[in-house]
């Protein structure tokens, strides 16, 4: 069995700097695209509740790698309220389920990094990744190097994942 250190260490890449004013470009990858609404299938989001949203991760590590995060800018689990985080949770618990049930996920990894010595990459504005995993995917992974480039068609799956998201009741 391959077990991995941390499969969802982050890696979340945009184009953001193009073009967008020194406010914009202050303010943090994540947030601008919570309060950027008119642009969702652009960019890849699932899903937006009362207190949270549900992304692909633009850079995943398989296909199918989900970002869930609160609309709050906020680096510590601990500062969210109760609610929050109870949403964030059944967020995880639907997504895992989309991906067990879209993609014919055989596994899921799903956690955090909170700081940025634990490899957080956005270590400012916390976030769940929820990674679907298939028996025999690890032979694919250049684990030493913290590194995977995936080719993966993100529209492809976003379109085929969105209903799902759509039909959630949370
Ligand atoms: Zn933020």
């Amino acid at each position: 069995m391959d077990i991995l250190y941390a499969p969802w260490r982050d890696k979340y890449v945009t184009n953001s700097k193009e073009g967008k004013s020194t406010q914009e470009e202050e303010m943090c990858v994540f947030c601008q695209k919570i309060v950027q609404t008119n642009l969702d299938s652009q960019e890849f989001i699932l899903k937006r509740t009362q207190h949270a949203l549900v992304i692909l991760n633009l850079y995943p590590y398989n296909g199918g790698h989900l970002l869930i995060l609160p609309l709050q800018h906020v680096a510590n689990l601990e500062d969210l309220s109760k609610d929050v985080r109870y949403e964030l949770m059944e967020l995880m618990s639907a997504s895992i389920v989309i991906l067990k049930n879209v993609l014919q996920a055989q596994g899921v990894n799903a956690g955090m990094n909170l700081g940025r010595a634990s490899g957080a990459g956005i270590p400012s504005h916390l976030h769940l990744h929820v990674v679907p995993r298939w028996v025999g995917d690890t032979s694919f992974i250049t684990v030493i190097g913290n590194t995977k480039n995936v080719s993966v068609d993100l529209e492809k799956i976003y379109n085929n994942i969105k209903p799902a998201f759509d039909a959630l009741n949370i």
